[in-house]
């Protein structure tokens, strides 16, 4: 790489460039999914439960969708940019193309604390949100779904808030992720984490790894996170030594029973200080001697500092964009294998995908098969990856690139835009 990325996006930008490279993609290609095809700043005035109007900066960003309708998350997060944003899309434009599902990428953030608001100041930010950006979303358009900080009750409310602007009741293909009630799915709930686990089986396999009884470090205890503490626990016995959320980390070498944390941050909040174990920093949680770490809560906190200290043999990327271009050239270094976070959690995108297929059909399945076509996908995309690592002896990560540019590139192609 000749310059280092000074954003998430000019990271993204990197990613694709290399893959660029490797692939000789046509100059007019590279250029059009370099940038977002289109992106919007929104301002959202929230009467807040003391009467006061408080404006709140909000983005939506659609990046390419040759492939489908545009697809990504909405995040509720302080310190949203929308570089961040620009980033996400595009990571979603690869990440519908790798796992091979007809959707595009796009992406939203609003700017606040989530965990500062009443409920009512939420329902009506979400509400808000939704007024700013109705007319650009939509079944066939753009698709948005949980992120952090975003939950099945955030989406309830922006489906609804979308129904009224269309003057029809119900209008459940335009947001995935909503609560089972209103047009989710089953399945969709631990889905990003079941997903990584099933690339996990897959890796396992490849490096021959016995999961029964690994060592488990997870940073991030929200939807990602504690999915795969329970799954990994649960499928496996793994032992959890450490898991985290924003305020910190809690550490028992001896194992956690995740089941028990969960309780506990449902009282208290938040991980830290829980009885049996002691508390620990997030950066400190990375460095554990664990068989596989989980990043699961937020972006480039493995970097070209911490790499080298790095311990765990197989990082299964949950979180989005955890691993800076640095450190990724040090671990393959080192050997370590990762799953990078395009196909790792791609789950939650793949059962939204189901979700919209149901929505569409008004017919739903049940979880049994949710979970087959799920491992399906994870599986399959998973063996294309590897088998494109192998054959150009790269990481895999620089291979789920190369699978899922050619993909994009090819439909681009097809619909005679290049
Ligand atoms: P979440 O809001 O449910 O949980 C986020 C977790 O990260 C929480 O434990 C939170 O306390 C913690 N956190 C927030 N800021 C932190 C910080 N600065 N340092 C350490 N921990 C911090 O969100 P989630 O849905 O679990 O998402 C986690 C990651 O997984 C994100 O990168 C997200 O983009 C990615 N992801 C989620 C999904 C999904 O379906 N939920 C799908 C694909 C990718």
């Amino acid at each position: 790489m000749t310059k280092k990325p000074q954003n998430l996006f000019e990271m993204a930008q990197a990613q694709l460039d290399e893959a660029a490279s490797l692939l000789n993609l046509e100059p007019g290609v590279h250029a059009i999914l370099r940038e977002p095809i289109r992106e919007f700043h929104v301002s959202i005035p929230v009467k807040m439960d003391d009467g006061r109007a408080e404006v709140f900066k909000g983005f939506r960003v659609q990046h390419n969708n040759a492939r489908g309708p545009f697809k990504g998350g909405i995040r509720f997060h302080p310190d949203e940019t929308i570089d961040v944003v620009k980033a996400l899309a595009t990571w979603m434009t690869w990440k519908c193309a790798v796992i091979d599902i007809p959707l595009g990428g796009g992406k939203g953030g609003v700017i606040c604390n989530p965990l500062e608001m009443s409920e009512g100041e939420l329902e009506r930010l979400s509400r808000g949100y939704i007024d700013a950006i109705w007319e650009f979303i939509g079944p066939d358009r753009d698709i948005p779904a949980p992120d952090v900080f975003t939950n099945p009750q955030i989406m309830g409310w922006m489906m609804d808030e979308y129904s009224k602007f269309k003057g029809y009741c119900s209008f459940p293909g335009v947001i995935t992720g909503k609560p089972l009630s209103i047009g989710g799915s089953v399945g969709r709930g631990d889905a990003t984490a079941r997903g990584g686990v099933y690339a996990v089986v897959e890796a396992a396999k490849h490096l021959k790894i016995d999961l029964n009884n690994s060592v488990v470090a997870i940073q991030g205890f929200g939807n990602a996170g504690s999915n795969a503490a329970l799954l990994m626990r649960d499928l496996f016995n793994s032992k959890i030594i450490a898991v985290s959320d924003y305020r910190g980390g809690i550490h028992n070498e001896k194992g956690l029973d995740p089941h028990k944390v969960v309780q506990y941050l449902q009282k208290t909040g938040s991980v830290v200080d829980f009885p049996e174990a002691d508390n620990i920093s997030n950066s400190e949680l990375l460095e554990l001697d664990a068989d596989i770490l989980f990043p699961a809560a937020i972006e480039t906190v493995i970097t070209g500092e911490n790499a080298s200290r790095i311990k765990a043999k197989l990082i299964p990327e949950l979180a989005n964009g955890p691993t800076t271009p640095e450190a990724d050239d040090i671990l393959y270094q080192k050997g370590t294998f990762i799953i990078p976070d395009i196909l790792c959690n791609a789950g939650g995108v793949t059962v939204s995908y189901f979700e919209w297929v149901q929505n569409s059909a008004r017919y739903y399945w049940d979880e049994d098969e949710v979970h087959q076509r799920l491992n399906k996908h994870m599986t399959r995309s998973f063996q294309a990856v590897l088998t494109e690592s192998l054959k150009r002896k790269v990481d895999m990560r620089v291979a789920a690139y190369v699978v899922a540019v050619a993909r994009v590139a090819e439909a681009m192609k097809l619909r005679g835009w290049v």
